[in-house]
């Protein structure tokens, strides 16, 4: 065999080879690990949009290569999704794309841009997808550090000039996974400015735009007046109508960014499944708001037990105001890597350490809310007993 390319030594190692090693020991020993580790809602797909695929199937219009760019009446189910969720206008044949989940469309965005050597700005912690695809582009990463002291938001005015002025991209992702922070119009608006100042292309990664939590609404970046002229943003079903395993979302925004995209799909894949896609119309037309409030309210009331326990036993936190994660600060003393070891051995209860996505993440664990909340008020249990 010869040796694989060179840009795979680019691709950060996989970190937890020890805690691995310890799950599998403890669930050879017969141990029930619980994983708190996962972001994959636990809930099913509804099944009325279960119902919409199967139809959708025994229609053999379906069965051919879909348009590359996706199917008209989905493009136009997102753009009334923007219309009325955001009140955002978007022309669905030259600013909407269809993608095999947004993970495909933010890989393939790089590949689109960015050229060896180019600068990116990159949020630290973050997404893993972001920096493995710079690094394997070659892109000259610049991190952003996210801390809780400014709310998980970057400070833009922190960028030194010379790499603003280098920069081709720049990811933000509110609500964040996996701090949890929120981001309001008024930053949207910043990084809009940013971003047009220095002629960075800005994309929102918007995977939890709809999980939040307390009256908060997240904006879409595209609600900044003229930020079409810079931003892409990628909207996910995955996480709002439980559809991780359906694979379908969407970049949205800006039309040259949605056609340089569109050149790398075109040349990589063809397109995902047309009745996936009228699934996806069922689950963005038929009373949308109505099944996304119901899962917020599902996991408000598993992150008010989490916070809840996580107080009782001596730890501060803020309950978050988005996503599905409770980013907890490790007690003095430990690395995140230790801390979740000690509680995979101690509580049989599986974390994620934070330096898995990101130098910034080493002193936090990620805690995910999508295990059925029987199982969380267990893994609380334990945790309680442990600590
Ligand atoms: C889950 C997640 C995604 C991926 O979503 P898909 O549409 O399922 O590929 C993208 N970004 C973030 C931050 C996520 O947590």
């Amino acid at each position: 065999m010869p040796q694989v390319a060179k840009r795979i030594a680019s691709v950060p190692p996989y970190l937890f080879a020890r805690m691995d090693k310890v799950r599998k020991d403890l669930v050879a020993r017969g141990v029930d690990v619980i994983s708190l580790a996962i972001g994959d809602p636990d809930v099913p797909t509804p099944d009325y949009v279960v119902d919409a695929l199967y139809q959708a199937a025994q229609d053999p219009a379906t069965h051919r290569y879909p348009p590359y760019e996706g199917t008209a009446e989905f493009r136009r189910a997102m753009a009334r999704r923007y219309r009325e969720r955001f009140g955002v206008e978007v022309d669905p044949d030259r600013e909407v794309m269809t993608l095999i989940g947004s993970k495909e469309g933010i890989a393939h965005l790089f590949w689109a841009f960015v050229d060896p050597g180019d600068v990116v700005i990159l949020p630290d912690p973050a997404y893993p997808v972001y920096r493995t695809h710079a690094a394997l582009c070659g892109a000259r990463i610049h991190a952003m550090p996210l801390l809780p002291e400014s709310g998980f938001l970057p400070d833009l005015e922190a960028i030194p000039e010379e790499v603003a002025r280098a920069a081709k991209l720049m990811f933000i992702n509110y609500p964040n996974n996996p701090t949890a922070g929120v981001a309001d119009l008024e930053f949207m608006r910043r990084a809009v400015d940013f971003a047009r100042r220095y002629d960075v292309l800005l994309c929102h990664d918007a995977a939890y735009i709809e999980n939040t939590y307390d009256g908060f609404v997240a904006p879409s970046v595209l609600q900044v007046e003229g930020a079409k002229d810079v931003a892409l943003e990628f909207y996910s079903l995955s996480k709002p109508f439980n559809m991780t395993g359906w694979r379908l979302a969407a970049a949205v925004g800006n039309a040259a960014a949605v056609a340089g995209l569109g050149v790398i799909k075109t040349n990589t894949d063809s397109g995902q499944f047309a009745a996936v896609q009228r699934a996806g119309v069922k689950a963005l037309e038929d009373n949308p708001d109505r099944f996304i409030a119901s899962m917020n309210e599902v996991y408000r009331q598993r992150r008010d037990l989490v916070v809840s326990t996580l107080r009782d036993i001596g730890f501060d936190v803020t309950p978050p105001r988005g996503s599905f994660y409770i980013w907890l600060r490790v007690p003095p003393g430990y690395t995140d890597e230790e801390f979740s070891t000690n509680l995979l051995e101690k509580a049989g209860v599986m974390v994620t350490p934070g330096s898995a996505y990101g130098e910034t993440g080493r002193s936090f664990v990620r805690i995910s809310l999508t295990v059925p909340t029987s199982r969380l008020e267990e893994a609380m249990r334990r945790l309680r007993d442990s600590l």
